[in-house]
């Protein structure tokens, strides 16, 4: 998404005004309709096993990967990321504190990676280490550790001819060569520190990754050494935002690289259908001169609308009922339901679904919750019998607007869920997903979580950005995930539109401009990936959890087996030595130069590589 410039604006909004008229047609058909079109049931492109089964993640293959990590803050984390980079790529690993290393016979591993700040530590394994990458390994330096004798004795190795004294801050990140999907521009770094070691590289480094900038600082490299690989991160970013830049380097180390991936662009719009704020809004009113229903119907909704159109986008609502902070029974039914139909029968037609989000925006946290002095309006429940009664009136309530739907996904209310609130979830709902936050934020009261089966058999499908603003750490966790689980999962609100914090100042043509350019760039680079709504996306997530892949490699062929396999399967692959001819048992896309989706129709794989 490189910065909007005017010309691109009037062509959207040329774009804009063809689609119109069918819009229009649509919507005086509906309203003839009496708001009440009754939609029929569709089938779904996936449905969740009724089994979900949570799995032990246990790898009980022999390890393929080694991390040695040092006990400190940045080899904690280090080893953290990397254990769930791997364990989510499917790619069986050990731990090993790298003090302790000598012990180990290092030949039982194909890879490498070291998590660690002091190589000193590693004493005499460091050279056997790089005797071990000669023979034949892929060895991963996660970090920029620090420059000292240890490291200084192995640099060249690692093709680093020269080390300045002080670390780089890093402004921004180029791609030198488009080995990630979506790295066609450059990603500025918004919370820059001297993350990163000043090298000079022979010429022998090939580098995929760098600063931007007159001088740029090499960030991913890798080099040859003997018969092996050497792939060098001095990123420095150890955050579940990056994962995907550390996936991908990881997949540069052998030949050929496989792992399963979810395949799915999901997006989510909360409170919505929802009660329609009366009145009018500052900035609403300054752009377009009406106030926010009238702005919500013909303008906002319009253009969320033609823009699923465009991409085959299938949206999942999250209703809410209405907006009182009433946290005990009775829970009235809202009689006030002509705009809920209207929205929710044209998101249903356009193939979307529709979800939960709550009776009214209260969080379902009992009394002793700590908002950590946020959200002063929010009242706590009382007890479970309450949430559940409030629940039961929301379910009914979507039943008698919708009733050929089944309610299944749920979005808890600013992404805050308590233990008590998912129990009278299971209770009092037909809830099977949770679809909170991906990336953890500051307070930490809001519910983060892993594309995986629960161990209570909920599928939890994290949304990864949100809004119109949409700056650069957003688009570059989006370009992350896209190369870790192959997904775009984003979700919006209507009320985004009248909200300072959210955007609202800068008007709804720039926003919805943001949201244009970021679809734009998502279906530029992958645009294959499938759309699907919230409970497809949690059959997707299902198939994924379970899939346990055994990897065979030999002369001219890679063959896959695939345990847990659910009559589908997608696998990322990366080959850095030659190329894909047939693959027995699936189909290959050709994503990239060396990057392919493998469709898995059987669950034994082989493909032959030329
Ligand atoms: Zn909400």
């Amino acid at each position: 998404m490189k910065k909007r410039d005017k010309k691109k604006s009037g062509l959207r909004f040329i774009r804009m005004q063809t689609v119109i008229v069918p819009f229009l047609l649509l919507t005086a058909a509906l309203c003839f309709m009496q708001w009440n079109v009754p939609y029929k049931s569709r089938e779904f492109l996936l449905e969740p096993d009724a089994e979900a089964v949570w799995t032990d993640d246990a790898a009980e293959q022999e390890p393929e990967c080694m991390i040695f990590w040092q006990d400190d803050v940045n080899g904690t984390a280090g080893r953290e990321l990397m254990e769930a980079v791997l364990g989510q790529m499917k790619i069986p690993y050990d731990t090993c504190e790298g003090k302790e290393a000598g012990d180990l016979d290092l030949d039982q591993f194909r890879t490498i990676v070291i998590s660690m700040t002091n190589y000193a530590l590693l004493d005499d394994t460091l050279l056997d280490i790089i005797n071990w990458t000669s023979a034949g390994g892929g060895l991963m330096i996660l970090y920029p550790p620090e420059v000292n004798g240890s490291f200084q004795s192995i640099a060249k190795y690692l093709g680093i001819e020269h080390i300045g004294n002080s670390y780089a801050l890093v402004g921004g990140l180029h791609f030198a060569q488009e080995f990630m999907l979506g790295g066609d521009h450059d990603y500025e770094i918004t919370d820059p520190y001297e993350s990163s070691m000043t090298v000079a590289l022979d010429r022998e480094c090939e580098v995929y990754l760098e600063s931007t900038g007159e001088y740029p600082v090499p960030l991913i490299w890798e080099r040859s050494l003997g018969e092996g690989e050497a792939v060098v991160c001095n990123l420095g970013f150890l955050e579940k935002a990056y994962r995907g830049f550390y996936s991908s380097s990881y997949s540069l180390l052998r030949d050929v690289c496989a792992y399963p991936v979810i395949n799915a662009s999901t997006f989510y719009i909360d409170d919505f259908p929802s009660p329609v704020p009366q009145g009018e809004s500052e900035y609403i009113q300054r752009d377009y001169g009406m106030n926010i229903s009238d702005f919500y119907t013909n303008i906002w909704w319009r253009d969320i609308y033609n823009l699923a159109e465009e991409y085959g986008i299938r949206y999942t609502g999250l209703v809410i009922e209405q907006y009182s902070d009433q946290v005990s029974g009775p829970f009235e039914r809202n009689s006030d339901t002509q705009r809920f139909r209207y929205f929710g029968n044209m998101l249903l037609d356009q193939g979307g679904e529709i979800g939960l989000h709550g009776y009214n925006h209260m969080p379902l946290c009992m009394t002793g919750f700590n908002y950590q002095g946020e959200y002063d309006g929010y009242r706590l429940w009382r007890n479970r019998e309450d949430m559940e009664e409030a629940l039961t009136e929301l379910k009914g309530f979507c039943e008698e607007l919708f009733p050929e739907e089944n309610f299944r996904v749920y979005v808890p209310p600013s992404n805050i869920l308590s233990p008590e609130g998912r129990e009278a979830l299971k209770e009092a709902t037909d809830i099977r997903t949770i679809a909170s936050v991906y990336l953890p934020e500051m307070l930490g009261i809001s519910y983060d979580q892993e594309f995986e089966v629960a161990e209570d058999g909920i599928i939890e499908t994290p949304r990864v950005i949100s809004g119109y603003i949409l700056d650069e750490y957003m688009q570059l966790a989006a370009l992350s995930e896209l190369n870790f689980h192959y997904v775009n999962s984003h979700f919006q609100h209507p009320d985004d539109t009248l909200d300072e914090d959210r955007g609202a100042e800068m008007g709804w043509e720039e926003m919805y401009g943001r949201l244009c350019d970021y679809t734009e760039w998502l279906y530029t680079a992958a645009p294959g990936i499938r759309n699907l709504t919230g409970t497809e996306l949690a059959a997707a997530v299902q198939i994924y959890d379970d899939v346990r892949v055994t990897r065979e490699y030999s002369e001219g062929s890679l063959k896959l087996t695939l345990d847990g396999y659910r009559g589908e399967a997608w696998i990322m692959l990366r080959f850095n030595e030659g190329i894909p001819g047939r693959a027995e048992g699936g189909s290959l896309e050709k994503l990239r130069e060396g990057l392919y989706l493998l469709e898995a129709q059987e669950s034994t794989v082989t493909i032959s590589i030329e």
